[in-house]
């Protein structure tokens, strides 16, 4: 998923890095094999910045520095509020993936990588295979979620669907004062990788599931392998009665045109950046009395899969006993939301930078 901010800004670099108190920003440039890269380094507070490198055929240079401002900085206030040990920290490569990527471009980019010394940890996003972080490890120790026969954690998704699920109960347990999702209609938008693993454990719970995609295959993936799952127009769904939404496909999905229509009582999905404004949309939602289990929140099962490699020994059954803690922080978000009157996304925000502010204060022996 991209969601380029339209509205990309103009400013200089220092000062849209102040604006977003990033740390570092890294530009990398390739003579031989017209690698343009940008690397942003947001916040090592907590331990290095850990996130992903996306490749994407930006518009503008500006377009692909807001966008790994803006990603890298989402990625600070994951891990934080996950209790992850790691700083934000994300990196873009700016070009045509099926054109340009090579062995070569992308040892050359691990190259880059490497020179930061372990600051920055990389892992696949948007556009970046396997077979990439495996070149990318060839001259380079700091990337993550390398592929299982490379000792690394693999596909982290089935822990990104095991954390929304995770964070969908809570929210369940704070709309209806249980947290059983038996019997509840919940409608998931999007059944690709994530979408796909959250429905297994839907299923299992006795709820029923609603799915819509665009694409017949993905839906054809999961139908036959849960008969019970109805499927819906992707075009109609927000005129549907739902007790729970779980947006797993794209960005701003929740916005002015969606929200006055929405009919449910939670939303809790995986998508990255649901609230199109996340001030605006957050009120809207809190208004509207409906329980929102803020994104980067209950996403965060991927990171924590990648953070348990980096850890060395990695180990699932330590990976899912953190992404079931999920479940607790979801709910002490809510509360803080309800008792302070504010959004939970707003909520979620303040907790990770208090978390950021306390253990800063302990490293430095304050
Ligand atoms: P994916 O590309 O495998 O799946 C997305 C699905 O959404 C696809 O099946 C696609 O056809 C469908 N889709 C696209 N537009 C749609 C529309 N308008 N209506 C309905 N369906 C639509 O991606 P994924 O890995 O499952 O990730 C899903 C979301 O979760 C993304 O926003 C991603 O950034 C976020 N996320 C994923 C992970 C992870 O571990 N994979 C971690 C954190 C966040």
């Amino acid at each position: 998923m991209i969601d380029v901010q339209p509205e990309v800004k103009k400013k200089g670099v220092f000062s849209q890095m102040q604006e977003m108190e990033h740390e570092q920003v890294v530009f990398c440039q390739d003579e031989h094999t017209g690698l343009k890269a940008i690397i942003g380094i947001h916040n090592t507070v907590l331990g290095p910045a850990m996130g992903g490198t996306r490749m994407w055929n930006y518009a503008t240079e500006e377009e692909a520095l807001n966008d790994v401002l803006r990603l890298s900085r989402g990625m600070t206030f994951k891990s934080a509020l996950a209790g992850l040990n790691i700083g934000g920290g994300k990196a873009v490569i700016i070009g045509d993936a099926r054109k340009q990527k090579n062995e070569i471009f992308m040892r050359r980019f691990g190259k880059f990588v490497n020179s930061l010394n372990g600051k920055y940890y990389t892992a696949e996003d948007v556009n970046i295979t396997m077979r990439d972080i495996e070149y990318m490890s060839m001259e380079t120790p700091f990337v993550v979620g390398k592929p299982e026969n490379m000792g690394g954690s693999g596909d982290p998704s089935p822990m990104t669907a095991y954390g929304v699920y995770m964070g969908m109960k809570a929210g369940a347990q704070k709309a209806y004062g249980t947290d059983s999702l038996r019997g509840k209609n919940i409608l998931v938008q999007g059944v690709g990788q994530v979408g796909k693993y959250l429905i297994d454990h839907l299923i299992k719970e006795e709820a029923n599931v609603f799915i819509a995609d665009i694409f017949e295959d993905k839906i054809k993936v999961v139908t036959d392998k849960h008969a019970s799952v109805e499927v819906v127009d992707p075009n109609t769904i927000f005129q549907m009665e739902m007790d729970i939404y779980s947006p797993c496909a794209l960005g701003a999905t929740l916005n002015d045109d969606t929200i006055p229509e929405l009919k449910c009582a939670v939303v809790a999905g995986a998508a990255n950046n649901q609230l199109k404004e996340e001030q605006k949309h957050g009120e809207m939602l809190k208004d509207k009395s409906i329980i929102y289990a803020p994104d980067f929140l209950i996403n965060s099962g991927g990171i924590a899969n990648v953070y348990h490699e980096y850890l060395g020994n990695y180990n699932k059954e330590r990976v899912i006993a953190s992404t079931e803690h999920i479940y607790d922080v979801c709910l002490d978000v809510l509360n803080y939301s309800e008792k302070n009157n504010i959004s939970s996304h707003e909520a979620a925000l303040a907790l990770a930078l208090q978390r950021i502010e306390d253990v800063g204060k302990v490293k430095l022996g304050q």
